[in-house]
């Protein structure tokens, strides 16, 4: 991803994307002071721009830093970035760190905050898991609690046991991985939410220890658009066996059915491929 034509913009300007670099003692990359967002660009118009730009000043709040920019400018650089690229569809990454500076211990209060914002296209994030349905492992690590780490953050520093997951579930050939939290509820995927269907009504876990994601939300609006019941609660490994139809949401993988985890089966069903097409139709509407 580094060595290529394109524009990102870095602290207030654009840059040559092969030019958009950090120094090594970045403050970020020692000690996972970093925030970001992933959003999608649907026909030059970003799906819930305010919302991502609101949750980056967010989640550095949570991490003790300020982003120094507003929700405009930050809205306007995301402009920028698209035009600059020429991308009307694509994916867009924000992100804000402490960079190098006085500070080089774990304390960091005189190193500058930078921010930049890049995009690239970036297909469907389960390839064709869409129509098929993504084969899920089952990670052994587990989301943490919000008293171990800022949970609702969307940081860096809690994706490290995503990426472990991750390739350990791509080692045996599945997709992604389903982690349970620290008290054994099922919780998310490592990078998207998770939804199960049984008997007519949606079942979702409870975010309470992990993020509530964007698309998440607005799905659970189109489900309540259509009447369907759903139930955010608390989901034991054990009722695996009793759902009939799952699926995974996030910006990423918008709404990708699953067909398997672990050792059970789903079915890519009418409710999961409604969802599928309502969430497109939504996103350019
Ligand atoms: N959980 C995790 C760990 C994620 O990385 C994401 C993607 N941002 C989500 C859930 C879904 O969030 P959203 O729908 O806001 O993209």
């Amino acid at each position: 991803y580094d060595d290529r034509d394109g524009k990102i913009w870095m602290d207030g300007a654009l840059t040559d994307w092969r030019a958009a670099n950090v120094h090594i003692l970045t403050h970020a990359m020692h000690y996972a002071s970093s925030v970001f967002e992933g959003e999608r660009a649907y026909g030059g118009k970003i799906f819930k721009s305010r919302e991502h730009s609101e949750r980056l000043r967010y989640s550095a709040q949570c991490l003790d830093f300020e982003v120094p920019y507003t929700v405009e400018e930050l809205e306007a650089a995301k402009q920028e970035v698209l035009a600059a690229n020429g991308l009307s569809d694509g994916y867009v990454r924000a992100v804000a760190w402490r960079g190098a500076g006085e500070d080089m211990g774990v304390a960091s209060r005189r190193n500058p905050v930078c921010v930049a914002i890049a995009a690239w296209e970036w297909g469907a994030y389960y390839g064709d898991a869409k129509m098929k349905g993504a084969k899920l492992d089952i990670a052994k690590w587990k989301r943490p609690s919000p008293e171990t780490a800022p949970s609702h953050a969307k940081a860096a520093g809690l994706y490290m046991i995503c990426t472990m997951s991750k390739h350990e579930a791509e080692a045996k050939g599945c997709s992604d991985a389903m982690m349970f939290d620290y008290r054994g509820y099922i919780a998310e995927a490592t990078g998207a939410n998770i939804f199960f269907v049984k008997d007519g009504e949606v079942h979702t876990p409870k975010p309470d220890c992990f993020l509530n994601g964007l698309t998440r939300q607005t799905v659970i609006g189109l489900l309540e658009d259509r009447q369907v019941k759903v139930n955010e609660r608390h989901i034991m490994p054990e009722e695996l066996e009793s759902f009939e139809q799952c699926w995974l949401t996030g910006t990423a993988a918008e709404v990708t059915p699953v067909g398997q985890i672990g050792d059970y089966s789903f079915e890519v069903g009418a409710l999961a491929r409604e969802m599928v097409t309502s969430y497109e139709a939504l996103v350019r509407a």
